[in-house]
């Protein structure tokens, strides 16, 4: 480690921060004062290191026909300042798991356990800043990952009528017949106010029902540790009362920390992939592509549910041979949509901010093709109020517009205490506002997670240090190091150990050389620029180059070509 670094580590309690109203790291949060408040012996030492995990799975042959996965697991130090607590040099390799771990995450995580259990223990390190060793105290702060792998990580099952990890067994979700799906509609009332006027709605959720339960309680650390040592057994694998009382898969080693009852958020719910799942369903929806939420079977869901007697399926009747779908005011009609697509096909950004969206428009079958995780989280933060309104009703286009806002207002860099708890006030009404307008249908899982985004903010910190961008970085790293397909792990563990001795061995390299620490700018600011007028491109890409050889006829022709066009040699030629 370098003096550089070692400074950088004490950031988190030595960084200046400019507003001390506005959190812009996981340290101003509350889950790490809690910890604090609990352990201040550790806590009063701004080197001892707290430690987040990330896991996911890829497919490292690239083909969908093969079941195969491989799941790294990462380590990312979280004392260092915002700009760089991500970066690619700092999020870190420490396991690979050969094969989807399903219920036995627990065992492959085992190691990684003992040595947490250990570094709390402390060990004797030297410090390049002050010259000096001292005892390090390491200790896990909190996990992030996509939804699925959230569910194996916490071993609770997020499939079932209690995929809610946060909520537990608090909220049970229902069972669409048609659909053939568990849904979370008419699951948020209960969250709000007592005396908020939807609580006693009869007509515009679940028709004539009105709701009087109480906001459903969030288990504790310490009650979820007495919950997981209390269970049974079974004989035949698994524990007793598993899908009734409870959905725990198996026992997560995280339970053996000793301090594992003082950590307030030790998981993550992954605001990227919530987002986007959220984003695609509304898109396919309001554009009525084939994986809209608004469909056939979604509307006869409704009729059992629901009162709402124009958007149900109507019977044939005289001429009509055939069950008619009628048309909702929430999905864009075929001109707009039209409109809507010429409109994106217009659109430019500033650069940097976003891919380009108008590449996968196609006015032909109405679709943008190829819409990533990013082009969603863009789509929904800016684009979606302008882009529906006036094509949907204005009480449609309200809530839509409010959706928006609380996502930008979420995923901002810098977030105030007072907005993450007005968030958390807003987002039950917001749920339930969706509810009113689309299907039961459309309300899985993930839209349910939105009543607990806020409350993670304000014991978490900004989203950018919880959510998966990086983490998908650092995968997509780790497929392209699979150049062994007969050795997968082992061909990514030695490529990895390679990077990581390059990252470490280039801090040393002077400012102004280029390595992976200095990479190149994207585009050509360089003041020593070329005298020769054909040579100078300023602002222009300076991406893309590569080594090539020549044969004798293209150095020949290139040499023409620049002799022809250079201001400088007109005189000559004349
Ligand atoms: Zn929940």
């Amino acid at each position: 480690m370098t003096e550089e670094t070692a400074k950088q580590m004490t950031w988190h309690k030595n960084g200046k921060r400019y507003n001390p109203d506005k959190m812009v790291h996981p340290s101003d949060a509350e889950a790490w004062q809690y910890f604090n408040d609990r352990h201040p012996e550790k806590a009063a030492e701004a080197r001892n290191v707290r430690v987040a995990f990330a896991t996911d799975g890829f497919n490292p042959y690239g083909l969908m026909s093969s079941p195969y996965t491989c799941w790294p697991v990462f380590t990312i130090p979280l004392n260092l300042p915002p700009g760089i607590a991500f970066q690619r040099q700092n999020v870190f390799l420490s396991l690979i798991i050969p094969g989807h771990p399903g219920s036995n995450m627990g065992v492959f995580m085992e190691p990684v356990i003992d040595e947490l259990i250990k570094a709390w223990g402390g060990v004797w390190t030297y410090d390049r800043a002050t010259r000096s060793s001292f005892k390090m105290y390491v200790w896990y702060h909190y996990s992030l990952h996509d939804f699925l792998a959230y569910g194996l990580f916490c071993a609770w099952c997020v499939h079932g009528k209690f995929p809610c990890p946060v909520c537990k067994k608090a909220v049970r979700f229902i069972w669409l017949k048609k659909g053939g799906k568990y849904s979370s509609f008419d699951k948020h009332r209960q969250f709000l106010p007592s005396e908020h006027p939807f609580r006693q709605d009869i007509k515009n959720f679940t028709k004539g029902v009105a709701v009087t339960d109480p906001k459903p309680h969030i288990r504790s650390g310490a009650e979820v540790h007495a919950q997981i040592d209390a269970l049974v057994p079974n004989e035949g694998g698994g524990f007793v009362g598993y899908g009734e009382e409870h959905m725990w898969t198996h026992k997560s080693g995280l339970t053996r920390l000793p301090y594992f009852d003082d950590l307030l958020l030790p998981h993550n719910i992954d605001v990227m992939h919530t987002e986007k799942n959220i984003a695609e369903a509304l898109w396919a929806t309001l554009m009525n592509t084939e994986k809209s939420k608004d469909n056939v079977k979604a509307r006869v869901d409704l009729a059992t549910l629901c009162d709402r007697k124009k958007q149900e399926m109507q019977p044939p009747s005289g001429r009509n041979k055939k069950w008619k779908k009628p048309k909702v005011d929430f999905v864009l009609k075929i001109d707009a949509r039209r409109e809507v697509l010429q409109w994106i096909k217009n659109l430019m950004f500033p650069d940097g901010y976003a891919a380009n969206l108008s590449r996968g428009v196609n006015l032909g079958t109405l679709r943008v093709n190829g819409m990533k995780s990013h082009d969603y989280h863009i789509w929904i933060e800016r684009l979606l109020p302008a882009m529906v309104r006036g094509y949907v009703p204005e009480h449609v286009w309200k809530v839509l517009a409010e959706l928006s806002y609380f996502f930008r207002l979420l995923c901002a860099k810098e977030i105030s205490r007072n907005i993450a708890m007005e968030l958390e006030k807003v987002a039950p009404v917001l749920v339930c506002k969706l509810e009113k307008i689309f299907p039961p249908g459309f309300f899985l899982p993930m839209q349910h997670l939105i009543v607990h985004l806020p409350t993670e903010v304000r014991l978490g910190g900004p989203v950018q240090f919880r959510w998966c961008f990086p983490v998908e970085r650092g995968l997509k790293t780790v497929r392209k190091k699979c150049t062994n397909k007969a050795r997968i792990e082992a061909s990514v563990a030695e490529a990895y150990l390679r990077e990581e001795v390059a990252n470490f061995t280039t801090l040393y390299y002077k400012p102004n050389l280029p390595s992976n620490q200095n990479p190149l700018p994207r585009y050509n600011a360089d003041e020593n620029e070329s005298t020769l007028g054909l040579f100078q491109g300023q602002l222009g890409s300076t991406s893309g180059s590569t080594v090539m050889i020549l044969t004798n006829k293209e150095w020949r022709s290139i040499m023409l070509y620049v002799l022809n066009n250079l201001t400088e040699v007109q005189p000559f030629i004349k």
